[in-house]
């Protein structure tokens, strides 16, 4: 082997351990940031006994291996989450370095794809198990691709290797997250309004309460039944679990990758969202009130991101190659 192929092989190594080290730094964001723990102060402890961690046991991807997914204080299951997180992190660095030369055009767009890969799978597995995305890796995530968008257009020298131009990037910052927010917060309310027992009630009941002359007693009995929706109305969660994290997501998403991308990954996300809901359909409409995780949209569009980070531009481009030569040959 020539020395070019080795440190090619070499590089890519490195790049593997050091995914998988920064995996095992995401998982304790995964769990301390939606509690609002500090990611610093605490060492790291068993979940069951409390027991303090080595530091032997700390090794990403082989200790857990080891141990078997076991804690050695208690023998208490480790969940395999730990394992998943550090190896996914450590293949997608990996898959991004691979897609560019680094010995010619450097490592910084490589790093900074990197980097924004490990806010998503953050925000992926936080909004999975909470269905909440915290704000810090949200804002997390705006800078990485403002520094990306900055760097590879004014110091195109620097960070080499990107074909989004800051055009792209600027459709793509609003190509999806308006979209959304139109849906969510204009649409959605909307259709809801007409559909929705308490809202329809508390309209009726509040429309009565002005144009008819009531008696005290009445109006009393009204305003109570009124009280009543108004309170089953705040209980409600938000329609289609759409929150305003979502087009925040898309909104930092598309500025990073261009807009072919944020497309896709919004495509990708709907098929899987889609999918998915009709899993849990199935499942519960097989099993005997057994719970079944309901989940919100941030994992789908997560990994439609992360999809689009390694070739959404392709496959979009492709699209509209095949829509393009399809009704102009014809
Ligand atoms: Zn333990």
């Amino acid at each position: 082997m020539d020395f070019v192929t080795l440190s090619t092989i070499g590089i890519r190594v490195m790049v593997f351990l050091f995914g998988v080290t920064i995996g095992s730094f995401l998982n304790v964001c995964i769990y301390r940031l939606p509690a609002g723990e500090s990611l610093t102060k605490k060492n790291s402890h068993c979940m069951t006994c409390g027991a303090p961690i080595k530091w032997y046991d700390l090794i990403p991807i082989i200790s857990w291996l080891v141990l078997r997914g076991k804690c050695r204080a208690c023998g208490a299951k480790i969940s395999g989450r730990y394992i998943l997180v550090e190896s996914l992190t450590g293949i997608m660095f990996v898959l991004t370095f691979l897609q560019f030369d680094v010995i010619v055009g450097g490592l910084i767009y490589p790093a900074l794809l990197c980097l924004f890969l490990a806010g998503l799978i953050v925000i992926g597995f936080e909004d999975y198990d909470t269905q909440e995305m915290t704000v810090g890796v949200l804002v997390y995530l705006g800078i990485v691709a403002i520094v990306t968008r900055f760097l590879t257009h004014f110091f195109p020298k620097v960070a080499r290797g990107c074909d989004i131009t800051l055009a792209e990037g600027l459709i793509g910052l609003v190509a999806v997250s308006v979209p959304f927010l139109i849906i969510g917060f204009v649409i959605t309310p909307l259709i809801y309004s007409f559909i929705d027992e308490d809202r329809k009630s508390a309209r009726k009941i509040r429309k009565r309460l002005k144009s008819k002359k009531l008696d005290k007693a009445e109006e009393r009995k009204l305003e109570k039944a009124l009280e009543k929706h108004l309170a089953a109305i705040k209980e409600q969660k938000p329609v289609f679990g759409f929150g305003m994290g979502d087009p925040i997501l898309m909104a930092a998403g598309g500025l990073m990758y261009g807009w072919k991308a944020a497309v896709f990954a919004a495509f990708v996300a709907i098929i899987l969202g889609a999918v998915y809901g009709l899993i849990v359909k199935y499942k519960a409409s097989h099993s005997d009130g057994e719970n079944i995780k309901a989940v919100a949209f941030g994992p789908f569009l997560t990994i439609g991101l992360a999809l689009s980070s390694f070739f959404g531009t392709q496959l979009m481009d492709m699209y509209i190659n095949y829509v393009y030569t399809s009704t102009h040959l014809v």
